[in-house]
């Protein structure tokens, strides 16, 4: 008997993983950040019968574990999920896990981004600290786990800047660049932000994840 079983002809290509998001700017973030590394990536769409996961964790650590943990299960795919926010320093930390869903269930970028000034109204540029904060999160079907968290300090404008990016983007400033994120070109942004460094940092470890992932339960 040998002691390998060859894969099956349509088993996924080494280093395929499940993007566990239909959010398509984080999409097209995570695609561009995964392609230097050999990592083939599948969207969420290819696979319609997961619906909504519902993000019940207290923590960016807890939404990104159940998302992944959710999609690996479903699909029997390694799944990366990444759950991520603006925490701002003169209010406590909020939004926080709640950044999506800020403004309400029906929130959109612009109606989340128009409550953001609103609570600012007033605070000074020196009180304006804020961070992006993402973790990743990657889970195998056989239980195997890897997470890594980045930040991405900045201050909140008061008043949105550029066309770019998604979500807070135009209402956050990169002091070191003076530059608002949605001012930065795709690659730029990838080289500063929350999502690139997390993604990097689980990325040193892939090699020893991938072989746990590819262990039998
Ligand atoms: P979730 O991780 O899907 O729960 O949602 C994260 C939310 O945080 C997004 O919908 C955005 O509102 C915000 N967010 C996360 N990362 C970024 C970013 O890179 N730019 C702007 N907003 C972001």
């Amino acid at each position: 008997m040998p002691d390998t079983i060859p894969p099956a002809a349509d088993a996924p290509a080494k280093n395929t993983v499940v993007l566990a998001t239909r959010n398509a700017g984080k999409i097209a973030e995570l695609e561009a950040l995964l392609a230097g590394f050999g990592v083939r990536v599948i969207g969420l769409d290819a696979f319609p019968e997961i619906g909504e996961i519902e993000e019940t964790g207290r923590t960016f650590a807890e939404n990104a574990r159940l998302k992944a943990r959710t999609v690996a299960q479903a699909t029997g795919l390694v799944a990366l999920a990444d759950d991520s926010g603006l925490a701002v320093d003169a209010l406590s930390g909020a939004p926080g896990v709640y950044s999506a869903r800020y403004c309400g269930e029906n929130a959109t970028d612009a109606t989340n981004n128009a409550k953001l000034l609103a609570a600012l109204a007033g605070v000074p540029e020196a009180q304006r600290g804020c961070r992006f904060i993402s973790v990743v999160a990657a889970i195998a079907p056989n239980g195997a786990e890897s997470l890594a968290e980045g930040r991405w300090e900045g201050r909140v404008l008061d008043a949105p800047r550029g066309g770019g990016g998604f979500g807070y983007d135009p209402l956050f400033l990169d002091p070191e660049l003076g530059r608002a994120a949605a001012e930065l070109a795709p690659a730029e942004k990838n080289a500063r932000s929350h999502r690139g460094r997390a993604l990097r940092a689980l990325l040193k470890d892939w090699p020893a994840f991938w072989a746990k992932a590819q262990a039998r339960p």
